[in-house]
């Protein structure tokens, strides 16, 4: 086809420019022309390829994907776009023209077969104007709106159908990871993103976390927090808390002595642990040479219900520099170890996150990365006797 090859011709003439010899202007000018006009390029393709659907009724997927290379997912995707941006010819010819990406067109081809059809048709200018100031992900939230707007009957299907894959999966691997799936209905899931996405915030200029990161942070404050607060049910008798075992030789620091372990997940580092123990309930089992329970004593002092309060009104977030968890999220810190003598006094307490609780323990931060003006003076560890 001439018209073809004439566009050959001068894309083989855009490739023999020489980019390093261009001005700044005349290169940025280039790369966002090119990028503009492939999109166009790739409308074209589409309303090409929708076209030879409409002509193929059994199916012209397979073609596409051999004279691609795409893999035969991709090649029905497209096929399916193409055919759904045919009932959609406004939409269509925004990607021709440049207004919007093919890809911000095929998530507004979430409507096709849910709308009726006139309705789409007289809808479709503002389709494009809407468009252009989403982001893809926020025109399939807008989608989802127009359609539940439309018909609630709809939505009612579309989470029935949701509902029924709902699953939670996770998965302790030899690497220390627990990985895991989860496919929940958008409807329920609505709180777990009200509480993780503010949680999941950057905590400071310093916070170097990636989102992702942040997120899976803030999952585990959620947890850390619905344990020590919230009215659990009872299991076995019991309310719900969490056990960690470390044995005598582990305590006293012992070499080669068993590691601290959680109830599910097995060992962990001492750190952890510790930073464990520095809020928690002790107690000391003694078992005989038949493993059988000799006694059991509690250990430490336990925080007070009041000091805890007082702690929290004094210190209001974890006092970590530049982090903002709320004390329902914080661990009451011990500045002076147990170990070493710290006392479980006020000037001795401080609210520290579980993130920040755990670096502590690991020496990563210190009492300068700390926000603790009301101490007053240096804590020197007492002299052990
Ligand atoms: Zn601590
Ligand atoms: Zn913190």
């Amino acid at each position: 086809m001439e018209l073809l090859d004439r566009l050959d011709a001068l894309v083989g003439e855009l490739a023999l420019v020489q980019l390093d010899a261009l001005e700044d202007g005349s290169l940025r000018a280039m790369a966002v022309g090119v990028e503009r006009l492939a999109g166009q390029l790739r409308g074209i393709a589409s309303q090409a390829l929708g076209q030879i659907e409409r002509r193929v009724p059994d199916g012209c997927a397979w073609w596409w994907r051999d004279e691609t290379g795409l893999s035969g997912e991709a090649a029905g995707y497209a096929v399916r776009r193409s055919r759904d941006l045919r009932s959609m010819p406004v939409v269509s010819d925004a990607v021709v023209t440049g207004e919007i990406s093919l890809e911000k067109a095929a998530a507004l081809t979430g409507l096709v077969g849910r709308l009726d059809p006139q309705l789409i048709e007289s809808f479709e200018p503002e389709l494009v104007a809407g468009a252009k100031d989403r982001t893809v992900s926020g025109i399939h939230s807008w989608v989802r709106f127009l359609i539940a707007q439309n018909s609630e009957q709809d939505l009612v299907d579309e989470q029935a159908a949701a509902e029924a894959i709902r699953m939670l999966q996770y998965r302790l691997g030899p690497d220390g990871v627990v990985r895991g799936r989860f496919a929940i209905p958008a409807g329920a899931f609505e709180p777990v993103a009200a509480v993780i996405e503010p949680l999941a915030r950057k905590q400071g200029e310093h916070d170097t976390r990636t989102a992702a990161q942040r997120r899976a942070d803030a999952l585990v404050d959620v947890f850390e927090a619905a344990a020590r607060w919230m009215d659990l049910p009872q299991a076995g008798g019991q309310p719900v808390h969490v056990s960690y075992v470390l044995g005598a030789e582990w305590a006293a620091g012992q070499e080669g002595a068993p590691p601290a372990a959680g109830a599910w997940m097995g060992p962990m580092t001492r750190a952890r642990a510790e930073a464990a123990l520095c809020d928690a309930r002790l107690h000391r089992v003694l078992l005989d040479e038949n493993g059988q329970v000799r006694s059991l004593e509690a250990v430490n002092d336990q925080i007070t219900r009041a000091q805890r309060r007082a702690v929290a009104a004094r210190d209001q977030s974890c006092v970590a520099h530049g982090c903002n968890r709320p004390p329902a999220f914080c661990d009451v810190h011990h500045l002076i170890s147990r170990e070493d003598g710290g006392p479980t006094v006020l000037d001795n307490l401080a609210l520290l996150c579980r993130r920040h609780h755990v670096m502590w323990h690991e020496g990563r931060i210190l009492l300068p990365h700390l926000r603790v003006p009301w101490l007053r003076k240096p804590l020197d560890p007492p002299m052990v006797a």
